[in-house]
């Protein structure tokens, strides 16, 4: 994909997250992996900017190696947890950060989603974890989410927002909005108590089906 394609493509999946209802406003933000002979690193949207009026000027092409920008635009505060999930999982093509509702209710509540459905396993284990709260745009909340990230394509981020990631900004997509389902039925179900689990071999039996038959989406 063009450069060009890249930053159009990073502006849709931004104004996606929106019209899905899993993000509002300026909140959230949404990169692209980018390399190329001479560039190794990631598009990704700018601090502040309302989507609808994102132009592919406004993305920002920011380095791995030392989180530079490259542009007239200021990244997103949160480049820092985007960099450092291209530089440490090299299967993922893009990120998407969200302040969707109900993955954030239960992130204010610092609770993980538990494998109360077999779709949890969407997200790649038994769990989708919530990292440790830590101040907006700092090396440490990157770290808490790169911790939570673990064999996962998402993660609850307390006090915050979540995470999706994906091989495409599509399939970051999916699973973002995938969370937030999870996270609204979760969310209800807590208002009668802790609902049943499945048990750790189901969850399995799913994640092997999940892999056999590719990977979801
Ligand atoms: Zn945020």
């Amino acid at each position: 994909m063009t450069e060009l394609r890249l930053r159009e493509a990073v502006i849709a999946a931004a104004r996606e997250m929106n019209a899905l209802g899993i993000n509002r406003g300026t909140s959230g933000n949404v990169s692209a992996r980018f390399t190329t002979p001479e560039f190794d690193g990631y598009l990704i949207t700018p601090t502040g900017l309302p989507y609808a009026q994102m132009l592919p000027d406004d993305i920002v092409a920011m380095t791995i190696a030392g989180g530079d920008s490259h542009a007239g635009r200021l990244p997103s505060s949160e480049w820092r947890f985007h960099r450092d999930i291209y530089r440490t999982r090299p299967e993922i093509g893009a990120v998407v950060h969200t302040h969707a509702r109900y993955a954030t209710t239960l992130a204010c509540m610092n609770r993980a989603i538990p494998p109360f459905h077999y779709m949890v396993a969407i997200a790649g284990g038994r769990d989708i974890r919530c990292a440790p709260y830590a101040t907006f745009g700092t090396q440490a909340l990157a770290d808490h989410a790169i911790a939570a990230l673990a064999d996962r394509r998402a993660c609850l981020l307390a006090h915050h927002g979540m995470i999706g990631i994906g091989a495409t900004l599509e399939a970051a997509l999916a699973v973002a909005l995938e969370v937030e389902t999870l996270a609204e039925m979760y969310w209800r179900l807590l208002r009668d108590g802790e609902p049943a689990l499945l048990a750790d071999a189901e969850m399995e039996i799913t994640l092997e089906k999940f892999r056999t038959y590719g990977q979801p989406r």
